[in-house]
C-alpha cells in the first residue's frame, strides 16, 4: 500500500461540481466593440480552464456561461470594458464538491 492521496484528474474532479444555471439572465456580458477593437479573444478565450469563451472568426467573442467555475482568471486579463461579470444571482452557479 503506497498511501499516495488518489485525486484523479482535473476533468474527474470537476465533473463532481453542480450547476445551477440561471436560464434567465447571464452573469457575463461581452462588449463585442471592445473586444473586436483591441483584439483580446484570443486570450480570454484560451485562458478560461471552463472553456467558456469561444473566439468568433469576425474577431468577436462568444460566450457560454453554463459552465462558468467563478474563477475570475478572465476579468484579469479582459481589457477594461471588454466583460461585465457579476457573481450568479443567489442560489445559482458552481458549487464545488470533493471528487
Ligand atoms: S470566471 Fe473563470 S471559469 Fe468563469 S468565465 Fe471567467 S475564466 Fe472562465
Amino acid at each position: 500500500m503506497s498511501g499516495a492521496l488518489q485525486v484523479g484528474s482535473v476533468p474527474e474532479r470537476l465533473a463532481h461540481n453542480r450547476y445551477a444555471l440561471d436560464e434567465d439572465e447571464s452573469h457575463i456580458v461581452v462588449d463585442q466593440d471592445v473586444v473586436r477593437s483591441t483584439g483580446c479573444a484570443g486570450v480570454i478565450a484560451r485562458c478560461c480552464p471552463a472553456h467558456v469563451y469561444t473566439e468568433l472568426p469576425d474577431g468577436g467573442l462568444g460566450v457560454e456561461y453554463a459552465a462558468c467555475l467563478e474563477c475570475g482568471t478572465c476579468l484579469a486579463v479582459a481589457p477594461e470594458g471588454a466583460l461585465s461579470w457579476h457573481y450568479p444571482r443567489g442560489g445559482f452557479g458552481v458549487s464545488f464538491r470533493e471528487g
